[in-house]
């Protein structure tokens, strides 16, 4: 089968992603206001991945999104995630803060977004944020959002918080932070316990235990416990890290089996299609009774499923769980875990490639979720980082737990509690 010819179209993306720094975003995302700090993540290492971050932006305009971070940081450690619940530092007190509170996963993108914009972090109130990290932790081992009125934990207890506060603590406590010895650690145990208790019968990882499987969820989990085996390099890997182990290998079947050539982008899937004969079909009045239809009356009325064409297999993106089409993000989802467990080669990287630069790159730059589907920046880095795996030319290599370029772990390892290589 030859491959349709593809391009990475580097400089519409660059366009793509300066627009989303410079100027307003589309409307659609007025909700997501209050999660600005992600969605300056996606931007900002998105023009970093593209190599262009530096020339592209001037050193005050960085100094300006560095200083916007640093306004996020509340002063008893941590980060918010927009500004629109700060009411200032003088009028904050013991009783009032819990409506303004740190939020798990903003902290984590805070910290990775100083480190890409080349700053050393040190105004950031690191020892209160290694203090505020446990106690976001619940008994069960997973981890809240925020602390409420009374020190009460809120929100999160899936998969996603315990991976930003693995991924939190592993930026600053680093590999030789002495100075922080003394402050109460998370419980590692209990986190690497509950995580692994999320994995499901067939192999992958739902948001919590006896939850679906679920491929978003099982990237968290895997970074989670690869943030926690980085930093324990003396102790054995969990189960679910260890290649022959049967949490390992039904792990990796799962994931493999995620790739799909089923786009979501053919007629019979279209709902807006009603005159065709499929839709009128579908329309004939139901019986009554199961009695009324004999089994092989209802056999021949059963859709004529075709074997896949050569033209079908050509592009294949992945999907998040079964019986699911494909989506931009997935790839990103499923090959980061499979890269995690370095077990990248199993998966056909070139369909991957076609779905990836054919069917959602878009035209003005960008990717969207599906076929046809507008650009967004969640789809748009995630797309990117997918090609990055797989070694697109233009795309420095990305640290898969880290979800950010080589280059700036370069940055965060040059940190004064980072001696050692990762
Ligand atoms: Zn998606």
């Amino acid at each position: 089968m030859t491959d349709v010819p593809v391009t990475f179209t580097k400089e519409r993306h660059i366009k793509y992603f300066l627009r989303c720094l410079k100027t307003f975003l589309p409307s659609l995302y007025t909700s997501n206001d209050s999660n600005r700090m992600l969605l300056a993540f996606f931007t900002v290492a998105g023009l970093d991945l593209l190599g262009v971050l530096q020339s592209k932006t001037t050193p005050e305009e960085r100094q300006g999104y560095i200083d916007w971070i640093y306004h996020c940081q509340v002063p008893t450690g941590g980060f918010r995630a927009f500004t629109g619940t700060d009411f200032g530092a003088e009028n904050r007190t013991p009783e009032n803060e819990a409506w303004d509170p740190a939020n798990v996963p903003s902290t984590f993108f805070a910290l990775e977004l100083l480190i890409i914009l080349g700053d050393d972090l040190s105004r950031v109130k690191r020892k209160e944020c290694l203090k505020w990290l446990p106690r976001m932790q619940r008994d069960n081992g997973s981890f809240g959002e925020v602390l409420g009125p009374g020190g009460k934990i809120e929100g999160g207890g899936d998969l996603r918080f315990c991976c930003f506060a693995a991924g939190t603590r592993y930026i600053l406590r680093g590999n030789c932070g002495e100075d922080v010895d003394g402050i109460k650690d998370i419980d590692v145990d209990k986190l690497a316990a509950f995580v692994q208790a999320c994995q499901a019968y067939d192999g992958g990882m739902g948001e919590a235990p006896f939850c679906e499987a679920h491929s978003g969820h099982t990237y968290c989990a895997m970074g989670a416990l690869t943030f926690l085996s980085r930093m324990a390099k003396d102790q054995k890997p969990p189960p679910v890290l260890t290649p022959g182990a049967s949490e390992f290998e039904s792990l990796v079947r799962w994931l493999v089996a995620r790739q799909t050539a089923e786009l979501g982008d053919t007629e019979e899937d279209s709902d807006d299609d009603d005159n065709s004969p499929e839709t009128n079909e579908v329309l004939r009045p139901v019986p009554d009774t199961a009695e009324e239809v004999s089994l092989d009356e209802s056999l021949d009325k059963l859709s004529v499923i075709s074997p896949p064409t050569e033209q079908d297999l050509r592009c294949a993106g992945f999907n998040g769980r079964c019986n699911k089409f494909a989506d931009t993000c997935y790839s990103f989802w499923n090959l980061a875990t499979l890269d995690m467990m370095d077990r990248l080669d199993l998966v056909d990287t070139s369909r991957n490639r076609q779905y990836l630069l054919g069917k959602t790159q878009h035209i003005i730059g960008g990717f969207g979720k599906g076929v046809g589907e507008p650009p967004d920046l969640l789809h748009s880095y995630f797309g990117m980082v997918a090609l990055a795996f797989q070694g697109e030319e233009g795309l420095d290599g990305v640290d898969p737990a880290l979800c950010m370029s080589h280059r700036a772990v370069q940055q965060l390892q040059a940190l004064p509690w980072w001696k050692q290589g990762i």
